[in-house]
């Protein structure tokens, strides 16, 4: 059986090694490395496939969160609402800003953030929602929407887990998560369902005076070199990472098929254990499982029977991760924000109680096999 890992970057390299190689050798030999043809194709071809007007690459999926905020004109102590149950980036630059993080529940069958929490957490203070489509599950955005409408309130979505999802609204129409709020964020981090190899990141939105905006804040407040109109920072995608992007982004579609076909199969090994909760999947949404999740459930040994079970793994060298162990509102980070005011249940029964098993665009049904048999085993023990 082939060595498992949380993601095989090495196998799906191979897969795509002489296209990846030639178009990295044409930058090397064009030596424009900033800016460029790639990074113009690739912004151009990422629109066309979320079906969004602009798109604006960046740095990293930190900065597009980042560039995002500055371009919305928040004042200091602006509130904005977010998951406390999400990756440091989303939370760490609301605070970089000045503006204050507003940490709400999740919905623990989705894991993302929910709607009615996000409405009892509006204050007159309130300037923005950031939604997180956690895991690679849609948040519910036609419900956050509506709320934001209600209040007028920014929405920026975090899409680094989730390219290439889908929401359905009531009335049918499917757009892709990123581009149904003010301003879509995501990060090409080597593993992420379209991952560059190195760092990357881009904002999207269909405003155009927004767009114009986001791409001056991206490149130090210039429109004219040399000349600028607002204080802004230098966030680029380089080209080798766009080249490789453009090779691979044909590849999302069939990269989300191969990560559905592992989900599938995990639910179907794990659907009838009663200890075990495989990831629910709201029929608004179609899942691109960046993370496949389980809950599990021990009564009050929850926490140590999830971490007994990690070891257990480890041991069969399988390896498992715990996104996120703590919780935002728990991290030292925050204590300045009032972190250790907020009581968020759900998040902390969730904190205790996840584990993400290995998913990747080149898992086979040998080490699935093996996988599910050595989870039920210690589960059914
Ligand atoms: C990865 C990630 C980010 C940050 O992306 P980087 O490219 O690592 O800066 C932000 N939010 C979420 C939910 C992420 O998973």
């Amino acid at each position: 059986m082939k060595a498992i890992h949380m993601v095989d970057l090495k196998q799906q390299y191979f897969n795509i090694k002489s296209e990846v190689d030639a178009a990295i050798a044409e930058v090397l030999d064009s030596t424009v490395f900033i800016g460029g043809p790639q990074v113009a194709d690739f912004s151009k071809s990422l629109a066309e496939y979320l079906d969004i007007k602009h798109v604006i690459p960046c740095a990293n999926g930190t900065d597009a969160l980042q560039i995002a905020m500055m371009a919305l004109d928040l004042k200091p102590g602006d509130e904005v609402i977010t998951p406390s149950f999400t990756y440091v980036a989303t939370t760490e630059v609301i605070a970089l800003l000045k503006l204050k993080p507003v940490f709400v529940e999740v919905d623990p069958h989705t894991f993302c953030v929910d709607p009615e929490a996000i409405r009892k957490a509006i204050t007159p203070k309130t300037k923005a929602i950031v939604p997180v489509h956690l895991y690679g599950h849609s948040c519910e955005m036609e419900e956050i929407m509506a709320i934001a409408n209600e209040h007028n309130l920014f929405v920026i979505e975090d899409n680094a887990q989730a390219i290439g999802a889908d929401y359905t609204f009531r009335d049918d129409t499917t757009k892709k998560t990123g581009t149904i709020g003010t301003i879509g964020c995501t990060s090409f981090f080597p593993s992420k369902n379209l991952g560059c190899y190195g760092d990357g990141g881009a904002v999207f939105t269909n405003d155009d005076a927004l767009a114009e905006k986001l791409k001056m804040i991206a490149n130090h407040g210039q429109k004219t070199r040399y000349y600028h109109e607002m204080v802004g920072c230098n966030s680029r995608l380089d080209a080798l990472q766009a080249a490789i992007l453009n090779i691979k982004l044909p590849l999302l579609d069939s990269y989300i098929h191969a990560r559905i076909k592992v989900a599938d199969f995990y639910d179907n090994a794990f659907a009838e254990n009663q200890k075990i909760t495989t990831p629910f999947r709201a029929d608004y949404c179609k899942h691109v499982f960046h993370q496949y999740t389980l809950i599990l459930e021990n009564g009050d040994n929850s926490e140590t029977f999830r971490n007994e079970l990690v070891a257990f793994l480890a041991e069969n060298n399988i390896p498992s991760m715990i996104y996120y162990p703590v919780p935002a509102h728990k991290q030292k980070m925050f204590a300045s924000f009032g972190g250790a005011d907020y009581h968020l249940e759900k998040t902390d029964w969730l904190t205790h109680r996840v584990i993400s098993l290995p998913i990747h665009t080149e898992m086979d049904e040998e080490q699935l096999t093996f996988i599910t048999q050595k989870v039920l085993e210690f589960v059914n023990k």
